[in-house]
């Protein structure tokens, strides 16, 4: 089942594994059509994306996943259909670029004093010019054999109460929402079982987000069972909140959450990509013809 809209997915302007545009490439081999790239807290590479978007008759949807912390609980925002030149979001990302590059310096910090020796250079050459994550530490900690695998590093390294812990503010819930406002943009929760919040957390958060101006929730995420996009269609239909459709792509070895690998949005729910034709940024997918295409 492979769903024309994948809003959810990462190159090596973060933690994807593969280029911007060898992403779109792949979206478009596979039947995806319309496909957001949303790398953490970056924009960077959305023009690589969207030059190959073009060329391969697809249409690339700017996005970006925002980190965010509310109630000391972080949480991520999708920015989908952002406008790039915005300055409030340009400096926004700018500002959780730093909070990245602070971060990783004091993950290195952590794991030094658990005997786990230079890691800082190591990962900054992994992430080249992308934004370092934890999933850079994971994947050196599995080349260094201290886990089997990437998952199996965030049980026992990275997370509170492990080694390589590092407490983090990211962007307030209220400034992530207005960036991407500002951006024209249509802000989404991503992933939001993802967070192990009891469900009246995730009910005063979505109470937040929608009155700051959220208007989407992922209800399909890779690897997403049936009764959890069940669970997720209630919310969005609580909240009047439109849904959206995302796989998550990293890793082409991570087979359980490939591109365009989501099942359809439930009956009744809204898709969020009903709203982008309403922002004047829209691109078109095969030139400027054919319905719901438009050239301005
Ligand atoms: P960061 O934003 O730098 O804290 O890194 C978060 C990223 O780590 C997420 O976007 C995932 O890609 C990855 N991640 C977090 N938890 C896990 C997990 N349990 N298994 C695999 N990857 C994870
Ligand atoms: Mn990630
Ligand atoms: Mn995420
Ligand atoms: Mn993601």
């Amino acid at each position: 089942m492979i769903s024309a809209y994948d809003l959810h997915c990462h190159s090596t302007a973060s933690d994807g594994s593969l280029p911007p545009a060898e992403v779109v490439r792949r979206a478009a081999a596979v039947g995806v059509r319309h496909l957001a790239l949303t790398d953490h807290d970056t924009l960077a590479g959305i023009v690589e994306a969207s030059a190959c978007a073009r060329k391969v008759g697809i249409e690339l949807i700017p996005a970006v996943e925002i980190s965010v912390t509310w109630e000391d609980k972080c949480f991520h925002v999708l920015g989908l259909n952002v406008d790039l030149k915005c300055e409030p979001l340009r400096a926004g990302l700018a500002r959780l670029q730093q909070v990245r590059l602070e971060r990783a310096e004091g993950i290195a910090v952590q794991l030094e004093k658990h005997g786990i020796r230079d890691t800082l250079a190591k990962v900054q050459a992994m992430a080249g010019e992308g934004m370092i994550t934890r999933t850079h530490f994971a994947r050196l900690l599995v080349a260094r054999r201290y886990a089997a695998s990437v998952p199996e590093v965030f049980e026992h390294f990275l997370v509170r109460g492990k080694p390589g812990y590092v407490a983090t503010r990211w962007a307030e819930l209220d400034a992530a929402l207005t960036w991407i406002l500002a951006a024209g943009g249509v802000a989404v929760l991503a992933h939001p079982l993802r967070y192990q919040l009891t469900a009246s957390w995730l009910r005063r958060f979505l109470t937040a987000f929608q009155s700051l101006g959220g208007m989407g929730i992922e209800v399909v995420c890779g690897n997403s069972t049936p009764a959890q996009i069940e669970t997720l269609a209630d919310y969005a239909r609580r909240y009047r909140l439109l849904g959206s459709v995302g796989s998550d792509f990293h890793d082409p070895n991570f087979a359980w959450t490939d591109l365009g690998r989501l099942a359809p949005l439930p009956a009744g729910i809204a898709p969020v990509w009903e709203a982008f034709s309403r922002t004047p940024l829209r691109q078109t997918v095969e030139g400027n013809h054919g319905p719901g295409n438009r050239a301005d």
